[in-house]
């Protein structure tokens, strides 16, 4: 049985008041969901904050990016052990923003996967197709791509503490949601990639979340299927009631 997770992805929203605004708004809405795990992935700034607020409730907090270097001349960039002592539990790893504005590649994805195991935070893993490429038939060559180059090389131990999120890149932010049926198909290829390379048990255990436009009044259809073990959400996960309906689907 896998627990799902609700995972909210902030974005380059929210100030630290908001933050807190945020947390006292929503953490008495999920104060008895005991029936999935929650995350908050706010900006790096506001994570000091995040963690302060959420103290002594189920809610943890996560980073939406690292950098893989454990320390040194790198400007701009975060470590994982800095996120890990700033309270972090999760990171985002190879979001489409940051694949589509930021040069990253499943190469990158693999090198702050493996750094961010070693700081001992749960890393959780973005892959998806964009628009033309499922127009053109090839989302499952992308997603076999983006497994074999980004996840597969990682050793069966570090496999077990990742999640992956399948978020078709044509449905994040735009409002257009995947059918539940097309989340669960992707799903499924990426379950049987993972079977493959690490056998039965441990794609059994994988949890895989799907993102993209997930509402309030869709997040029931897309939870009914097996396949799907949770939610990455973006923009409905900055309203503490609308999210709390998310996680309380
Ligand atoms: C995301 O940022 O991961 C995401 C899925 O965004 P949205 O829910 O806004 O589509």
């Amino acid at each position: 049985m896998r627990t799902p997770l609700m995972a909210g992805n902030w974005k380059m929203y929210k100030t630290v008041s908001e933050t807190r605004a945020f947390f006292e708004a929503f953490s008495p809405l999920v104060a008895k969901s005991t029936h999935c795990e929650i995350a908050i992935c706010p900006p790096a700034v506001n994570l000091a904050a995040a963690v302060d607020a959420v103290r002594g409730t189920r809610i943890a907090i996560g980073a939406q990016n690292l950098f893989w270097e454990k320390l040194g001349a790198y400007t701009g960039e975060i470590s994982g052990a800095m996120l890990k002592a700033a309270g972090c539990t999760w990171v985002i790893i190879g979001h489409s923003e940051r694949r589509q504005y930021f040069g990253e590649t499943d190469e990158t994805v693999l090198k702050r996967t493996r750094a961010a195991l070693e700081a001992g935070l749960q890393p959780i893993v973005c892959v998806g197709e964009r628009i033309e490429q499922r127009e053109a038939g090839q989302t499952e060559t992308v997603l076999r791509e983006q497994f074999a180059n980004g996840i597969a090389p990682l050793t069966p131990d570090a496999f077990e503490r990742i999640v992956i999120a399948y978020e078709p890149v044509w449905a994040i932010g735009t409002g257009k949601v995947a059918t539940p049926e097309m989340a669960a198909d992707a799903h499924r290829l990426l379950r049987q990639q993972a079977r493959s390379t690490f056998g039965t048990e441990a794609a059994l255990r994988l949890r895989i979340l799907y993102g993209g436009s997930v509402k309030p009044d869709n997040i029931r259809g897309l939870m009914a299927q097996t396949e799907i073990d949770g939610a990455l959400v973006g923009g409905a996960s900055l309203d503490p009631v609308g999210f709390a309906s998310i996680v309380n689907f």
